[in-house]
């Protein structure tokens, strides 16, 4: 038979009831005549929860233990799941990743799947199981330990069997109808998109729209996934929500087709240090070390051989990027005078593949910003984002005037 991968999001699955409704949606398809894999979050809150109690318990915690800790909450809910679906009589059975098993790297809280043997859930599907209920966001490593896959990590877990199973597609239920011009949560004209290519979408996830993990586009984009985003919530047809596909299938040509943005980002500045060669690796090199995410990067003009370097990199990780830099400088291979971070900056990014063949979006991006008095602290840009660092306080504000100045609401 079929099969078809459905992911139900963390508010998919908030109550018994949700998890009820979502049960009807995989019975429809199951009367379809599917084999259905269904992948689940944690019921909404209960992996900010669980990554609390590691933080309060261990600061600078050892991730594995956080990794046994914060895959629990999928557990919960595969298991509930399943037997929602038992009551309907449909015969299903939940799977941690362990046990599929969801073979991964083994680096913890961000591992990244190596291989899915289809063996098991195929045999049960044979034996007449109708629907597997997988635990997302999880699973193991070869030394036997539980990993997991990043925050958001229950898509790629989606997009991951529905490429090994060769599933026809890989729907992901979530708490809005679609993926939209920007967040629709912070802008009333967010427009939403009937098809959104794989490259654009990638650039968005990896630039703050978490409506899709990241690696989750990335996985997609490679194995050429039918991957289709769509609301939990609402009754559903085969042409609901939005189609992640190639550039060649979105037909509008657009400079801009999203706007994204990040409150999680801190700037951090190293005050005077020695303009020679070797400096950026001197500071880059025990960063990555320490698993530190560095993603822009300035170098100022030097003033009688010392400059200032700053780089931004997630709120979460400045605690690990200081105790980095710190240990550096107690070992001699770095000097600086003053290690300063700023938490209270975000980033917005303009993204489109009409960027690549249209000029000029950059100055509207900067020429918008600055009519509404926004100061601009770092840039950086590739062939088809432009991003900028900004005070926290103006995050909404320059993302609806994006929106405006671009004209995204014509979009969709
Ligand atoms: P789930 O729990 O189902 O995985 P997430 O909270 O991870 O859901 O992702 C859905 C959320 O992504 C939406 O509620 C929305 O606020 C946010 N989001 C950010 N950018 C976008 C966008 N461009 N289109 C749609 N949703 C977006
Ligand atoms: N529950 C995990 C998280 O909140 C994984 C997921 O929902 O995708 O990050
Ligand atoms: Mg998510």
């Amino acid at each position: 038979m079929p099969i078809l991968v459905m992911k139900f999001g963390g508010t998919s699955v908030a109550t018994l009831d949700r998890i009820r409704r979502a049960t009807k949606r995989v019975g429809v398809e199951v009367a379809k005549g599917y084999d259905v894999i269904v992948i689940v979050s944690a019921m909404s809150g209960k992996t900010n929860e669980l990554v609390n109690w590691v933080g309060e318990t261990s600061p600078l915690y050892d991730a594995r233990e956080y990794d046994a800790v914060v895959s629990s909450g999928e557990n919960v809910t595969a298991g509930l799941m399943a037997l929602t679906l038992q009551e309907m009589d449909v015969p299903a059975r939940s799977w941690q990743g362990w046990q599929v098993p969801v073979q991964t790297t083994a680096a913890h809280a961000s591992a990244r799947i190596e291989a899915i043997p289809t063996d098991n859930l195929l045999g049960k599907f044979d034996e007449g199981m109708r629907v597997a209920v997988v635990a997302g966001f999880q699973g193991v490593s070869s030394e036997g330990r539980i990993t997991t896959l990043g925050r958001g990590g229950s898509d790629t877990t989606a997009v991951a069997f529905a490429a090994a199973f060769n599933a026809e597609r890989c729907d992901i239920y979530t708490d809005v109808d679609g993926i939209y011009t920007t967040d629709p949560r912070i802008a009333d004209k967010a427009r939403k998109l009937d098809r959104i290519a794989f490259e654009e979408m990638l650039e968005l996830a990896s630039l703050g729209a978490k409506v899709l993990q990241t690696r989750s586009v990335e996985l997609a984009m490679r194995y050429k996934v039918r991957l289709r985003v769509l609301s939990s919530f609402e009754e559903q047809s085969d042409e609901a929500g939005t189609l992640v596909c190639d550039e060649e299938d979105v037909m509008e040509n657009r400079p801009v087709s999203g706007i994204a943005y990040s409150r999680d980002e801190a700037k951090m500045t190293l005050v005077s240090v020695a303009d020679r060669p070797g400096i950026a690796a001197a500071i880059f090199g025990p960063l990555a070390e320490a698993s530190v995410n560095v993603d822009m990067i300035i170098q100022n003009i030097a003033d009688d051989g010392r400059t200032d370097m700053t780089f931004s990199c997630p709120t979460d990780q400045v605690l690990r990027a200081e105790t980095a830099l710190n240990a550096a400088k107690d070992r001699g291979e770095l000097n600086f005078r003053g290690l300063v971070a700023d938490t209270d900056v975000a980033k917005i990014s303009a993204v489109g593949i009409g960027m690549r063949s249209q000029s000029g979006v950059a100055a509207k991006m900067f020429e918008t910003l600055s009519n509404e008095g926004i100061n601009i602290k770092v840039i950086a840009t590739s062939e088809i984002k432009i991003s900028v660092l900004v005070d926290r306080k103006y995050m909404e504000l320059a993302v609806q005037s994006l929106h405006d100045a671009f004209e995204l609401e014509k979009l969709g």
